[in-house]
């Protein structure tokens, strides 16, 4: 059954008939390749397969950004109807908060480093969101991708400090062929921004290199990452936010690397922000 649900009310009331197992997709549409992966994953995993498309407010932290952001209701439609999803939630905002909150999940240190050092309140608004989807849902599985890697160490640990009965399934980026890591955001790029930025990616393969090759000093491992930002696009500057090497498990960063890390970075393409991650496990 594909119905499309704009209220909790009706979305309860469509969840209680069911005693399957329940997987939520949570998003903000522009639906596109990365999403899609999700979707298969609970589709194969799931009796009932739920997308949310809501963007959430609260998690912006820049009112432009918030403008800007890409809105496409219909080919996300089209997008849940061909891949089989039972239930697409796309609320109003006036729904999801009926009154201006007062209560937020607070995320700690988590949220210290990475875009959270540079987005303040994002992922406070990032957890709150997803706590209440949780609850007007209630999945028992629910999926995220590893492209916002730190958004995925922040719900997996709300979810286990609040005890809530909720699977995390983790997916891994999609990316393009030339290593971009597909994003709602890439469509906001014109073609001279596009060609510029898959060095994001390459900067972190580079660092991932490093690693592999045996250097354990981050500051050098991201100073061979920097280089290639700096060096790749002289016709578009790529701006860096942040690059960062950081324990995979508590996101503090590292002086040397003797367990597993993630780096991750930011960088601004003309006025569009993309961000990107790679896990390393030392071999
Ligand atoms: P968003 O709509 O950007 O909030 O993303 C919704 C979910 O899709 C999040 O769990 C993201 O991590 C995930 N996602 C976004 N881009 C990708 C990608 N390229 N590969 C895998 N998952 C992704």
């Amino acid at each position: 059954v594909f119905e499309l649900i704009d209220t909790v009310a009706r979305l309860r009331a469509s969840l209680k008939v069911s005693d399957l197992v329940r997987g939520l997709v949570p998003t903000m549409g522009a639906l596109h390749a990365g999403h899609a992966e999700l979707i298969r994953r609970a589709r194969r995993e799931c009796g009932v397969v739920v997308v949310s498309l809501f963007v959430n407010p609260l998690q912006f932290d820049n009112q432009d950004d918030l403008a800007r952001y890409p809105r496409t209701l219909d080919a996300d439609l089209a997008m849940c109807r061909d891949l089989g999803v039972d239930i697409v939630f796309a609320p109003q905002a006036g729904e999801v908060y009926p009154q201006p909150p007062e209560c937020s999940v607070d995320v700690g240190r988590l949220a210290d480093h990475l875009c959270g050092k540079f987005r303040p309140g994002h992922f406070r608004g990032v957890a709150t969101i997803v706590l209440k989807l949780f609850q007007m849902a209630q999945p028992h599985r629910a999926y995220f991708g590893e492209k916002d890697a730190q958004q995925l160490a922040i719900i997996k640990r709300m979810t286990a400090d609040f005890n809530l009965p909720i699977e995390i399934v983790e997916v891994v980026t999609v990316r393009e062929a030339d290593g971009l890591a597909v994003s709602s955001r890439n469509r906001l790029l014109n073609p001279e921004e596009r060609k510029a930025a898959p060095s994001l990616y390459r900067a972190l393969a580079e660092a991932e290199r490093r690693l592999s090759l045996g250097e354990r000093d981050a500051s050098l491992v991201r100073e061979a990452a920097m280089n290639v930002l700096s060096g790749s696009s002289p016709t578009v500057p790529l701006k860096v936010e942040y690059l960062e090497i950081v324990d995979a498990g508590t996101l503090q960063p590292v002086n040397r690397v003797t367990r597993p890390v993630r780096i991750a970075g930011a960088v601004w393409v003309g006025s569009t922000r993309l961000i990107d991650n790679v896990l390393c496990v030392l071999s």
